[in-house]
């Protein structure tokens, strides 16, 4: 048996000296029988082991009590080789030692296994318990089985036993459970969820939170547990109402003056009489110019108003093809260069907001015109199909790359490329897509960078 398992094993006489060792244990140390016996055995332990080792075998020798140790053996390629050492006293009927047996099993694998499990489980401990953001570790009902120390802190919360298998929506409040609840679903299907929500600390501190919830899957592959990963974005969100309040406040004071220059600018305009060319042509342009501001200055406004839910529509109903073909009108005048060219009708009355459905139709144009400064022509046109009116503007400019393409109505949102090359706010398509949606309609767009774009709005009718 000795000599075909794959374990080292080795007898000593009773005071100890060693006097076997099998097949296996000679084939790796690499060593012979000559070369093992006596002491010769030592030169395998590791010198970090041997102490340890020689001491444990002399306190059995005296007290004749087995022993297990591990250790670091010399495998005949030169490497030392974590090993699990057993070492048994023989002994006759009336308990004296007769002699020793002792094996000796490899666990290096097994133990390095361990080492980098215990190592990870260190790191993710570490990474977890220093992570700047409130991580909770929740089971799959959503209860609250971790929740590390700046976490407890982000959230004031003193004591961790407050809120220790509680589910997380009680800690958060019931008005978020919904939202809450559809992210665990998520997560639960083994699909990362994110939401950003108002939550407000133990102590009532208001707190705004972005939040990512993941899956941790068991050795089976499913879901065992959910992670919550909620980063304080309190001083965000603080700085983004500030700024959109600014905005709001220095529209609303630069309106007024600009009102009454462009009323002295018309009075300015009546009363040349025509004589002074000169005069007259630098008096419309300081009031298309002062126009042009007066336009900036109102989406400005619709921003903030869209912000607050405070965009005001006048419903109506009217001629749409008019619509169009005046807008169409009012647009060629803006560019000589650019010829925009209408097709398709619709005969029938439409309900809406005649003048914000006019300002969709007129950022599409112009984005059209101003995104595509080496082509000439810029179409729309006007359909009507199974109850739902459909406009298309295209040009062949210069594209959107697929990326910007759903961040273009974005609020402030410019594709980097065309900001450094074209004036504008990135205010236009998100104003325009707040008005078709507000009308029960959808905006979109298809474009290839250097291919041109076509964008398209329905309306139901
Ligand atoms: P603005 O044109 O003032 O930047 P918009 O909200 O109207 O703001 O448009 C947002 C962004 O979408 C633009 O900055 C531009 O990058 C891109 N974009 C819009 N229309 C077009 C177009 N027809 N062709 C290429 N890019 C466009």
């Amino acid at each position: 048996l000795s000599e075909t398992i794959p374990h080292m094993i080795w007898t000593a006489t009773p005071d100890g000296n060693k006097n076997f060792f099998n097949k296996y244990f000679m084939d790796y140390t690499g060593l012979s029988f000559e070369e093992l016996k006596g002491n010769g055995w030592e030169k395998t332990i590791s010198p970090d082991d041997l102490e340890k080792e020689l001491q444990q075998w002399q306190q059995s020798l005296t007290t004749g009590k087995d022993f297990v140790i591990e250790k670091r053996i010399r495998h005949h390629d030169g490497t030392y080789r974590w090993h699990l050492s057993h070492s048994i006293p023989q002994k006759d009927i009336d308990g004296n030692i007769t002699g020793w047996i002792g094996t000796s099993t490899d666990i290096h694998d097994q133990k390095n296994a361990e080492e980098k499990i215990r190592v990870a489980e260190e790191f993710s401990r570490n990474v977890l318990q220093n992570s700047p953001d409130c991580v909770k570790v929740l089971d799959k009902e959503g209860l609250i089985s971790f929740m590390n120390t700046n976490g407890l802190c982000l959230m004031e919360i003193e004591d961790f036993n407050i809120v220790k298998n509680k589910p997380w929506w009680e800690l958060w409040g019931v008005e978020n459970k919904e939202i809450i609840d559809a992210a665990l679903t998520t997560a639960r299907a083994g699909n990362t969820a994110q939401f950003q929500a108002y939550c407000p600390t133990a102590k009532g501190t208001p707190k705004w939170w972005d939040v990512i919830v993941t899956p941790l899957f068991g050795i089976d592959g499913t879901v065992t547990q959910l992670i919550s990963v909620s980063r304080d974005i309190t001083e965000r969100i603080k700085t983004e109402q500030k700024k959109d309040e600014f905005i709001s406040i220095a529209s609303h004071e630069m309106k007024t003056p600009l009102t009454t220059a462009k009323a002295y600018l018309q009075l300015l305009e009546l009363s040349l009489d025509g004589s002074d060319e000169k005069a007259n042509l630098y008096a419309k342009k300081a009031s298309l110019s002062v126009t042009r501001l007066n336009e900036l200055i109102s989406e400005l406004l619709d921003v903030s108003k869209i912000q607050h839910g405070k965009l005001n529509y006048n419903f109506s109903t009217f001629n749409f093809t008019n619509m169009i073909d005046a807008t169409v009108v009012d647009m060629q005048h803006t560019s000589a260069k650019h010829s925009i060219i209408k097709t398709g009708n619709i005969s029938r009355q439409v309900t809406g907001d005649k003048e914000r459905l006019q300002q969709v139709v007129t950022n599409l144009l112009s984005n059209a015109i101003k995104y595509s400064p080496d082509s000439l022509d810029v179409f729309i046109n006007v359909e009507e199909k199974n109850g739902v009116i459909k406009v298309s503007v295209k040009d062949n400019g210069i594209g959107i790359p697929k990326p910007d393409l759903e961040k273009i109505f974005d609020r402030y949102y410019r594709v980097e490329d065309h900001a450094l090359q074209f004036q504008g706010l990135g205010i236009g398509l998100f104003i325009s897509y707040e008005i078709i949606q507000r009308h029960g309609g959808k905006l979109w767009a298809e474009s290839e960078p250097g291919g041109g774009s076509i964008f398209y709005f329905t309306l139901p009718v």
